[in-house]
């Protein structure tokens, strides 16, 4: 059987914060806020695997209320729910995300976000595809105010 699951995460970028996405630390002038890390690739991808199982959400799974997930790996999230789709009976088939910010530019870290997420879902980079999009100068994602991330995952029984 084949299941298909959707994610989606922003946060606000701010100063005094890192910019970390899919485990890389993307030299900025600002970060993105929030309890964990605030990594919204990684958050993205986590709904999505939790999606296609029908296993509710990060949010739930990982509280922010929780102070056990205060500055988390969100890799690590991310690779607990990996765990709970294999245990659930599913292999991943592939991950396609969507990285929507103007600034910065992220073509150089997209390989070492995708061998990242290599290492923390345990399959081949191959069925990985990290793209990273500009809005164009609009809505928050294009004034610098924030960054977010759609993905889908696909996975087999
Ligand atoms: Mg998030």
């Amino acid at each position: 059987m084949m299941r298909v699951g959707q994610g989606f995460d922003a946060h606000p970028l701010v100063e005094g914060r890192r910019l970390i996405l899919g485990g890389v630390h993307v030299p900025f002038e600002r970060g993105a806020l929030g309890h964990s890390d605030a990594d919204v690739l990684a958050h993205a991808l986590a709904d999505a695997l939790l999606g296609a199982v029908g296993l509710s959400d990060l949010g739930t799974r990982f509280p922010a209320s929780d102070p056990r997930w205060k500055d988390a790996d969100s890799m690590e999230l991310l690779a607990q729910c990996a765990a709970a789709v294999r245990v659930a009976g599913f292999e991943i088939v592939n991950v396609d995300a969507t990285i929507v910010v103007d600034r910065p530019k992220l073509a150089p870290h997209i390989d070492w976000m995708r061998a990242n997420l290599a290492v923390r879902l345990e399959i081949d980079q191959s069925r990985i595809s990290v793209k990273a999009k500009s809005s164009e100068g609009l809505g928050y994602t294009g004034d610098g105010s924030g960054i977010a991330a759609y993905a889908v995952a696909l996975l087999s029984s």
